[in-house]
């Protein structure tokens, strides 16, 4: 008999997430609420954001509460309908969780997804879901980089990462990125067309400060970060005058136990520099916008755009470990059906 497998968080890690975090259970699957569907889940986003709303702290969004799904944006098909405005059998993406079958309310962030128009359904999670439009609002409204500019990004060879610094590309700036290890710093001067890579593994302070300086001698322009730590702090000491950092993501302190904050604060007043968080919701009326330009561009083969696709619901948590140890290769999805 057909039933919803959910991933649901037991309680809340402390540090890095473990197995016993989580529970695997199984329920009868759910019948549509009033005015709402269900959604067959195919494929889910694992993304570094889902460690932040699992701890019980002021965010952007509420924490996931102990007993509910791991939060995840799905792409399905509609299973069951009690809304005229959408069929069973459609295609739609939306925030719902890591389970077979999720329930979604009227007037959430449901939207139809034409799956016959892209190479894979997984493209919606990647290039042309908030991924992408992270890296192309974040990199041209608030970080607006001119040609000429050098613009660094961190966690450079990761979904976000690796579009930044192709978009960066097109917007003609010098990009150098940093990344974890030889094979990833290949990939990004061969697949996504850096103009120079820095591993940061086995580099301290001084050694990446030496690095970057060597990759970027006029100094940097615009740091596009999705790291931060000791990362960041390095970054910090290359910055030109009047640099913009555009704040994207910190996932090196993700799982860290005690307050970790940037220690040289001083270098941004010195340097004129500006920090901006950046937040990919906030652009949510503008996705076509950004959509179709991210889609021109993959069609025109200017854009190239990975996915590492894990397979299985029984899989999440050894997937879901993998942005943590570096071991993603792209976009990590979940494939679920
Ligand atoms: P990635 O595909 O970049 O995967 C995560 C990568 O982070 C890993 O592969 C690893 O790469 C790197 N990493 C993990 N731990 C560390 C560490 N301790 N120090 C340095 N690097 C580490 O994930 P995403 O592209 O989905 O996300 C990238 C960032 O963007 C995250 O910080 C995320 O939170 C942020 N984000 C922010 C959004 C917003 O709206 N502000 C929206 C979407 C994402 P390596 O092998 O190179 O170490």
């Amino acid at each position: 008999m057909a039933e919803n497998r959910r991933f649901l968080l037991a309680r809340r890690p402390q540090g890095e997430p473990v197995r016993e975090d989580f529970q695997l259970i199984a329920e009868a699957i759910p019948a549509p609420s009033p005015g709402g569907i269900v959604v067959r889940n195919h494929y889910a986003s694992l993304d570094p954001a889902q460690r932040g709303w699992m701890d019980d702290a002021e965010s952007y969004m509420p924490p996931i509460a102990l007993g509910d799904p791991v939060r995840a944006t799905t792409i399905g098909i509609i299973q069951a309908s009690d809304n005229p405005d959408f069929v069973v059998g459609q295609w739609v993406m939306g925030l719902n969780g890591l389970e077979d079958y999720s329930v979604s309310a009227p007037g959430g962030f449901t939207m139809p997804i034409d799956i016959d128009a892209v190479p894979s359904p997984a493209n919606y999670l990647s290039a042309l879901g908030a991924v992408g439009l992270t890296a192309y609002f974040g990199l041209k409204d608030v970080a607006k980089p001119q040609p000429g500019e050098t613009l660094l990004v961190s966690g450079a060879a990761g979904a976000v990462g690796s579009a930044v610094g192709q978009i960066g590309k097109i917007m003609g700036c010098r990009v150098v990125g940093i990344a974890g290890g030889p094979d990833k710093c290949r990939r990004l001067l061969d697949d996504y067309g850096f103009d120079a890579a820095i591993d940061y593994k086995g580099k301290d302070h001084d050694a990446l400060i030496a690095a970057i300086t060597d990759a970027a001698p006029d100094g940097v322009n615009v740091v596009f970060e999705n790291v931060g730590g000791p990362v960041l702090e390095a970054e910090v000491f290359t910055l030109a005058h009047g640099a913009r950092i555009v704040l994207c993501g910190l996932i090196s302190e993700y799982n860290a136990t005690e307050k970790v904050g940037l220690r040289n604060l001083w270098q941004i007043l010195a340097r004129r520099a500006t920090i901006h968080g950046f937040l990919i919701a906030d652009y949510a009326h503008r996705f076509a916008e950004g959509g179709a330009q991210m889609a021109q561009w993959l069609s025109e083969g200017k854009l190239r755009a990975d996915e590492d696709v894990q397979e299985g619901l029984e899989n999440a948590y050894d997937a879901f470990m993998r942005l943590f140890s570096g071991a993603n290769t792209g976009k990590l999805v979940l494939k679920i059906a």
